[in-house]
């Protein structure tokens, strides 16, 4: 029994997903002809009381078209020094939109409306790249899981519309934050001029991301996605796996976080272990003690069957998910509290 704690990725459909999938009616989606992609899609835009949505191949592209459609080449995106589309999509903001990162220097992948403020480029400046959208992760993924304090989301808004500034949430983990937290997708929509939702991660789907948002921005979402060669045919199989996600496996997150609190408590008792982070919800990141090599500490849990990923900079991370079982756990806990180093 191989216990994959790298990522929430590695989730493989369960049976009943796999019924749903293969009782899918379909048709060809590049002419909206899927009813099943529509159902999905018009079910997470009224979630989030939102105008439109559209369904992607991955989380990447669903980001990658946000900021296009926020974005002329040249102009310039403010976000985190952690986040998502500056350090894991490739480098994607300057191939597909020609635009730059205006990185800040955050806590845990979040910051605040006075450091976006400080961010932004005068617009009559014209030595400086045009400040035009603020892009948030919510929960933080090189932040440990971390949630956004929604007061603060409310402030930074005020900025973007004092300031003309789109404002897009890659929600590749929203899900997460939405059961942790007392807020709903309505209060993220109300908020936010696009959205970017993963079906692979926490809901456990193969496959599938959706991009929310406003008609005037979304008009031109479907000729970017056919651009970024993401226009798929009979791909309802997947979107019937994303509906039946949202029945079943979205109340569910909370038995991961608890998981990852559980696996936190006895990291931060471990003799090795030199840090824990705060934990939220599904996400374990963790420092090991000075004197112990990493290698040799990754090895070792290998050898239980364990395994967990580097994330660079000493810090390990843990990811809890729908296929880590109850019987998967108890072996995780025990193993790290036994663990001779
Ligand atoms: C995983 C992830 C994505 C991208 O999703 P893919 O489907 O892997 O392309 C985007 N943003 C964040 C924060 C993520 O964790």
């Amino acid at each position: 029994m191989i216990i994959d704690l790298r990522s929430d990725t590695v989730t493989k459909p369960t049976e009943d997903m796999m019924e749903a999938m293969m009782s899918a009616h379909v048709g060809d989606d590049v002419y909206k002809e899927d009813p099943t992609v529509n159902a999905l899609e018009q079910r997470i835009a009224e979630m989030f009381g939102m105008d439109e949505a559209l369904f992607f191949p991955s989380g990447t592209m669903a980001n990658q078209t946000a900021l296009k459609l926020h974005t002329n080449p040249g102009d310039q995106i403010i976000c985190d020094k952690y986040a998502h589309i500056y350090n894991y999509e490739g480098g994607g903001a300057s191939f597909n939109s020609g635009v730059s990162c205006n990185l800040i220097d955050g806590e845990r992948g979040m910051f605040t409306a006075h450091q976006v403020k400080a961010a932004i480029n005068p617009p009559d400046f014209y030595h400086s790249p045009l400040s035009r959208l603020v892009e948030i992760e919510n929960t933080t993924n090189k932040g440990g899981g971390a949630c956004w304090d929604f007061s603060e989301l409310e402030k930074i808004k005020t900025v973007c519309d004092t300031h003309n500034l789109g404002f897009h949430l890659d929600g590749a983990r929203l899900w997460n934050a939405l059961v942790a937290q007392q807020y709903t997708a309505q209060h993220y929509g109300a908020l936010f001029d696009t959205i970017s939702v993963c079906l692979s991660k926490g809901l456990g789907c193969p496959i599938g991301s959706v991009l929310v948002g406003k008609k005037a921005l979304m008009k031109n979402g479907i000729r970017v996605r056919k651009i970024l060669g993401g226009g798929m045919r009979q791909v309802g199989y997947f979107a019937a796996a994303g509906l039946y996600a949202l029945d079943h496996h979205l109340e569910r997150l909370s038995e991961d976080h608890q998981n990852a609190k559980e696996i936190g408590a006895v990291l931060e008792l471990a003799p090795y272990v030199k840090r824990v982070e705060p934990i939220e919800t599904n996400i374990v990141i963790f420092e090991l003690q000075e004197k112990i090599d990493v290698t040799v500490f990754l090895n070792r849990l290998k050898e239980n069957n364990i395994h967990i990923i580097e994330m660079g900079g000493g810090k390990l991370r843990m990811v809890t998910h729908l296929n880590y079982t109850y019987t998967m756990h108890k072996t995780v806990l025990y193993t790290l509290k036994t663990i001779m180093i």
